[in-house]
């Protein structure tokens, strides 16, 4: 909360701007300077404002309190964290550049902390001992540090944010899953209080290691993500959504090889034999994990999932044109028949159904329609490839499935023994015998779900904070300073309503209607009372939604119980 009630605008250190920021490309990203709620400090680092400090403040303790609902226990851990540790667990070498490094004046080596499992691990592991102490949930919310490759969209990827992680104990898989659910529901109540439309979905582990793993996604254009939902409740990201594909048939007499000039990309080609793209296959070439030279197909219409061709291949990367030249390949005409015998061939689940493909016939301008599978070839590996698309069938009911994009706001991860063994940390079971904990952690992004809140929070004229978290509930706003009736019956207004514990900020500047209206509108205060001189002289005031835009004179002896009224109503909707 801003510290003092009523706050008069007069005295706040909010410089409002009229222009866009040339780089903000996104609303949270212009909204936020314009507001004057933050500052940039360099790519991805901002300063935050004392009306961004109130919202952040706000968004920080929606989620303490989510926290110890479900008997989390906050704490406070360092940024800084010795290299050692990360030594230890593996992930010095492989979190790579985006682990931000630096060196004492001794030369031992330190993290800036991007995320805590590390730090935990080593802290319980000589103290917590018995599996009767257990389970034990432990969060804090501390800047993070990511060096991210490309910062942007403001507070959406920064290179300093400020996350919630939490981290669990357990002794029992059961124990685990049971506080995996709580966190899971107390994220979805986050999500609630926020304002946030949300899809908890299927995600991939990535660098955290373990399997179990839940992304709270808040529905956004502006999202990185994409998902694919459907309305029996499935809900995942594309690049793990183990849809089931469409492929159609294009089915003819036997094999025919077709002269097929210049018709190299699978648009061109389902043009040229006037069948959709989702009756050709695709190819790609590249290198899997191994280092073999692998072979990809998968249907025409459908991208690969570069995440699950990592996970199928134990890594995947694409050959580029002069290595495709050298190894053999011709570049738009690859297909299964006829190619080189050191070549691993893998292939989309999806095509398994497909019993003739329209492919490439390893020979520039020519293709194979009718290529049948396990007759004129067969492919050695099954794999998951595609990314999932809008359209593709819902695994779980069958229906096409609709698509969204979404901000990653939480996750939360059942790690299982990853750490707690390679760092050692072990408790005493019941039987007498050692045994590695087992762990969940849970983060949820601080500063990218306020960015998140404005994404689905604003209109042309600014923010729409939802009440739960704007810097203050009701702005007071006469529009004449200085006048004999006017500002007494502001102050009135304001004073009446702080006492009464409702956050009020006066705007007792010395400006414009006009000024005063659109500084409202951009800074997003959920709801305005607008004090002028003729509607005084009528006995009313004017009080305004920010969200709605509605507005309603109301007489100037109730307005006070009525603003009260309206706001605590509006209250219970966030609790
Ligand atoms: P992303 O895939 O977006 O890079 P992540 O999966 O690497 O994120 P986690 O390690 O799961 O992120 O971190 C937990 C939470 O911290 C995320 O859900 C997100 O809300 C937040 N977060 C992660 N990276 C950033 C960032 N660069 N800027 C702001 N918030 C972030
Ligand atoms: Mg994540």
């Amino acid at each position: 909360m801003l510290t003092s009630n009523p706050l008069r605008l007069s005295k706040l250190y909010a410089p409002t701007l009229k222009e866009d920021p040339v780089d903000a490309e996104i609303a949270s990203h212009r909204l936020l300077i314009r507001a004057a709620m933050i500052r940039k400090v360099a790519a991805g680092v901002y300063s935050f404002l004392p009306l961004g400090l109130a919202v952040l403040h706000k968004v920080e303790q929606i989620v303490r309190e989510e926290m110890n609902a479900i008997g989390s226990q906050e704490m406070l851990m360092s940024i800084i964290q010795p290299a050692e540790l990360w030594h230890e667990s593996g992930r010095w070498d492989v979190y790579g550049p985006e682990l931000m490094r630096l060196e004492d004046r001794h030369g031992h080596g330190f993290a800036l902390s991007p995320t805590q499992e590390e730090l935990i691990t080593s802290l319980v592991r000589n103290e917590l001992r018995s599996y009767k102490e257990l389970p034990v949930s432990l969060y804090h919310t501390q800047w993070k540090y990511r060096d991210e490759i490309r910062p942007r969209f403001g507070l959406l990827r920064g290179r300093e944010f400020l996350m919630k992680d939490a981290y669990s104990f357990h002794s029992t898989q059961q124990s685990l899953q049971e506080h995996y659910d709580q966190m899971a529901t107390a994220y979805g109540r986050i999500c609630d209080r926020l304002g946030l439309e949300y899809r908890p979905v299927e995600a991939d582990s990535g660098q955290i290691g373990g399997k179990v793993t839940t992304e709270f996604m808040a529905l956004a254009d502006a999202g990185e993500a994409e998902l694919v939902y459907c309305d029996c409740g499935f809900a995942a990201n594309t690049e793990v959504a183990e849809a089931r594909l469409q492929p159609l048939q294009h089915t003819v007499d036997g094999l025919q090889k077709l002269h097929t000039p210049g018709v190299a990309t699978i648009a061109d080609l389902a043009d040229f034999l006037g069948i959709p793209q989702a009756a050709t296959v695709k190819a790609l070439s590249g290198t899997d994990g191994q280092g073999r030279h692998t072979v990809l197909f998968i249907p025409g219409d459908h991208e690969l999932g570069t995440i699950k061709a990592n996970n199928a291949l134990g890594g995947f990367t694409l050959l580029g044109e002069e290595e495709l030249l050298a190894s053999g390949l011709v570049k738009g005409f690859m297909g299964p028949i006829g190619l080189p015998q050191n070549v691993r061939v893998v292939a989309d689940k999806a095509l398994k159904g497909i019993p003739q493909w329209v492919v490439g016939a390893n020979e520039l301008d020519y293709h194979f329609v009718g290529a049948a599978l396990d007759k004129d070839f067969s492919i050695e590996t099954w794999a998951d490839l595609s990314a999932a698309v809008p359209g593709d069938l819902c695994p779980a009911c069958g229906l096409p499935l609709k698509g969204a994009r979404g901000i990653e706001v939480g996750q939360v991860f059942q790690l299982g023994t990853k750490y707690s063994v390679s760092m050692g940390a072990n408790y005493m079971d019941e039987d007498g015998s050692e045994k590695p904990f087992l762990m969940g952690c849970y983060g949820w992004g601080v500063t990218r779900s306020l960015a998140a809140v404005v994404e689905q929070h604003n209109d042309e004229h600014g923010i729409a904070w939802p009440l739960s978290v704007a810097p203050a509930e009701v702005a007071v706003i006469p529009l004449t300073v200085g006048d004999s009736e006017v500002e007494p019956a502001a102050m009135r207004i304001a004073a009446a309503r702080a006492e009464a514990g409702i956050e009020v900020v006066l705007d007792d500047r010395n400006e414009r209607a006009g000024v005063k209206f659109n500084d409202a509108d951009l800074i997003g205060w959920p709801y305005q009372v607008v004090i002028g001189k003729r509607g005084l002289e009528a006995g009313e005031v004017e009080f305004k939604s920010r969200a709605s835009g509605e507005k309603q004179a109301i007489p100037l002896d109730t307005a006070i119980d009525q603003v009260l009224r309206t706001v605590r109503e509006q209250r219970t909707r966030y609790r």
